[in-house]
């Protein structure tokens, strides 16, 4: 079998990665849909893959994967790797968790970044509320992450939240100490959602990146009787192009609070300082950034080895994203906690997607299916529609294998 074209269109935000073969077997990935400016990088990696054979995914990963770094760089490589995949399990006739070794087990926990209710404000009877209404939302989610600190909109709507000068614009771009009325906000704002959720769902906060060393202790003892599953990128992550291993591992060797970092983390060799050193006791990769699905596994195994528990990210990822986070997430090692359940947005997503299961998630699980490949499909008369002019042949075999018909 041999590729022909890598295609990639922007549908709603996220732009999709489609790879045709010479055997009229088609396969897709996603990129996050924060980055829709992203398709011209995917077609970049067109003339290092064409006329490779799909099924050996990691020969053709090393034509590609060195070209990648951290997010948003790495979700290119990431959705061809994906996409690769499909085919070799569509090819097999098996689905992809059975090429990554098979499942350990038959569902897969989710936690809740995604399914979001307006807040009316920052106080904490604000995330209080908010809580409630996302503890009593349909997908009976175990696990529910919030934003708070540098991740939230606390430096610009709390009065002197920190010392630094508040940045204008950019995601998550301020950084600086925090005051002591500021540590003490968030600590009650964390107080009073813990209140809603009692010991029955459990509480991560997605706090950063942003905080200073001393702030990021404080806050990780002040909350050590809370009981939070994890606070995650309090110093380096979203959109930082480095670790800072040693720094993460000052504040995990101070506190019981679990420390979490690593959804903007490219490739295993820029774990293994992170999981040698013991820096963190939980990781975060997302299969879209971290160099695909097969990357994400050997990271969780490595993980393993050293007593470090996973969740792999996923919010942005879309519905084929979300595919390949079930087919990983089933056959990872029993570090494995919950993975970042990614919504489709806009809505119309869920029409031109066939495969997934309805309910995707009952009880806060997913229950993992059999179809081949990452086992979804689109709906193409459904989605054409949505399809930018540019992209109107997105859906089209390549010239020369039109008359090829899939099996699949
Ligand atoms: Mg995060």
């Amino acid at each position: 079998m041999k590729i022909t074209d890598l295609k990639c269109a922007v549908i709603g935000q996220n732009p999709v990665v489609r790879i045709t073969t010479d055997e009229g077997i088609s396969g897709l990935g996603e990129v996050e849909s924060s980055k829709s400016y992203l398709k011209p990088h995917v077609l970049f990696y067109k003339p290092f893959i064409v006329g490779e054979d799909p099924t050996n995914v990691e020969r053709v990963m090393l034509k590609i994967r060195r070209l990648g770094s951290f997010k948003p760089w790495g979700s290119a490589v990431s959705a061809i790797e994906m996409a690769l995949w499909d085919i070799a399990g569509k090819a097999a006739g098996l689905p992809v968790y059975k090429l990554l070794g098979g499942k350990v087990r038959d569902k897969v926990r989710v936690y809740n970044g995604g399914v979001r209710f307006p807040m009316s404000g920052n106080a904490p009877e604000d995330y209080a509320e908010s809580m409630a209404k996302m503890k009593a939302a349909s997908e009976g989610f175990t696990i529910i992450k919030q934003g708070i600190g540098f991740h939230s909109p606390m430096p610009r709507a709390v009065p002197d939240f920190f010392y630094g000068e508040l940045q204008k614009g950019g995601f998550h771009a301020n950084r600086g100490p925090l005051t002591e009325r500021g540590l003490k906000h968030v600590v009650a704002c964390v107080e009073a959602m813990k209140s809603v959720l009692g010991d029955e769902v459990g509480l991560a906060l997605d706090c950063g990146p942003g905080w200073m060393v001393p702030d990021a202790i404080r806050l990780a003892k002040a909350v050590e009787p809370l009981n939070v599953m994890w606070l995650e990128d309090l110093i380096t992550g979203d959109y930082v192009p480095y670790v800072l291993a040693d720094l993460y591992r000052e504040v995990t060797r101070s506190t019981s609070t679990p420390i979490h970092t690593g959804e903007q983390i490219y490739l295993r060799q820029n774990f293994k300082e992170l999981i040698e050193k013991q820096a963190v006791r939980i990781i975060g990769p997302d299969p879209c950034d971290v160099g695909g699905i097969a990357e994400l596994k050997w990271v969780a195994e490595y993980a393993d080895m050293h007593s470090i528990l996973i969740t792999p990210h996923g919010v942005l990822d879309g519905l084929i994203g979300l595919a390949a986070l079930v087919q990983v997430c089933a056959t990872l090692p029993q570090n494995y906690i919950a993975f970042e359940y990614p919504v489709g947005r806009p809505e119309w997503w869920y029409d031109i997607v066939e495969g997934l299961p309805n309910p995707i998630v009952k009880d806060g699980f997913i229950e993992v299916w059999d179809t081949p490949g990452l086992g979804v499909e689109f709906n193409v008369e459904a989605a054409r529609k949505y399809l930018q002019p540019e992209d109107a042949d997105f859906f089209d075999e390549a010239a020369g294998t039109a008359n090829r018909i899939s099996s699949f």
